[in-house]
């Protein structure tokens, strides 16, 4: 099939990309990997096609303070090599996982935000990090936290004419460790079960989240420090990955039954969804734990 006819647009400044927005049935052009697919089907029939590709300002990737800035048009696979993303390891850890090398070098981390798929890892890694996105229109500029930025499957909070200029990653911390493992059917596949895992301990203290994507109809964050911590007291604090994983087996039949929400459909049943989701949150949890254990000895020995 055919995309309907629509007019095309290139703006050059951001301003100029408001203006356009502010236009009855608009729409923002990024690496249109998930766009281009959506009219070709005839999902979506927008008016215009506003494309963002000729706005310098909307491409840079930098360090800002205690943030790493993605904005609009940088592209997945800039921000999987990219020496300014080593500092958020969680987000190099996920993009592997994002399709192939091809719609990688083309799509956008903001598209991927946008575009709001529950069973993207992007949206996941953003929620798990508690990300920032700031959004922009001719009205005024506002920041979202990303566990409020998503509102179901395939939709945000965004109004049609706000452009989501950039998203705020924060660096990790010391004594920061991080999960990521997904179940596809092929890789490059949308995950069938997916999961995120962010640990911080220091000498006293643990604290836990997960975030779950493929099984809920937006990403799905949960505490885990109170498992975890039950889980550390029948093997102590150096466990081998394995007796943790056993450990936290348990407890993350409870945290799947409580986040795995979504119906089972022609590639994967509710019921196996929350077994993959049982394996993934004790593997990630317990490899989150261990790394962010041997952080804080890299540190101490430096
Ligand atoms: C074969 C294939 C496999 C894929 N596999 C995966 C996968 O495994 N995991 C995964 O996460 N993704 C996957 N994708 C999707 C890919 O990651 C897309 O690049 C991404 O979802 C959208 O980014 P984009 O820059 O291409 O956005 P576009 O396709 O250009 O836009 C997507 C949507 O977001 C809106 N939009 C884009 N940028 C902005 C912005 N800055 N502000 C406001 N709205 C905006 C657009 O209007 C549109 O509605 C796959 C795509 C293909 C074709």
């Amino acid at each position: 099939m055919k995309p309907a006819a629509f007019a095309y647009v290139r703006p050059g400044t951001v301003e100029e990309v408001l203006a356009e927005l502010g236009r009855e049935g608009a729409k923002i052009l990024a690496g249109g990997q998930s766009l281009v697919p959506v009219l070709a089907m005839r999902l979506g029939r927008p008016s215009t096609l506003v494309d963002l590709n000729a706005v310098p300002e909307l491409k840079e990737l930098s360090r800002d303070g205690g943030h790493v800035r993605v904005a609009a048009m940088v592209r997945q696979r800039q921000v999987q090599y990219d020496p300014v993303s080593e500092a958020v390891p969680l987000l190099r850890l996920a993009l592997p996982w994002v399709g192939h090398r091809e719609i990688r070098s083309r799509g956008t981390v903001c598209g991927s935000l946008a575009h709001a798929d529950p069973s993207a890892e992007l949206p996941a890694i953003a929620t798990c990090l508690d990300a920032t996105m700031t959004l922009r229109s001719s009205r005024g500029s506002r920041d979202v936290a990303a566990c409020e930025f998503f509102a179901g499957a395939m939709t945000t909070v965004m109004e049609p004419d706000e452009l989501l200029t950039a998203v705020r990653f924060p660096v990790a911390a010391a004594g920061e460790g991080f999960g990521f493992g997904e179940v596809a059917r092929r890789h490059g596949d949308f995950a069938l079960a997916g999961v995120a895992a962010r640990v911080k301990t220091d000498a006293d203290h643990v604290a836990a989240s997960i975030t779950c994507f493929g099984v809920s109809d937006r990403p799905a964050k949960a505490d885990v420090s109170a498992q975890l911590q039950v889980a550390l007291e029948q093997t102590g604090r150096a466990p081998s990955e394995p007796d943790l994983r056993r450990a936290l087996g348990e407890y993350a039949e409870e945290v799947a039954a409580q986040v795995v929400d979504t119906v089972g459909d022609a590639h994967a049943s509710q019921a196996y969804r929350r077994q993959l989701t049982v394996g993934l949150l004790s593997r990630e949890i317990s490899r989150a734990y261990l790394k962010s254990v041997n952080s804080r000895h890299e540190v101490s020995s430096a």
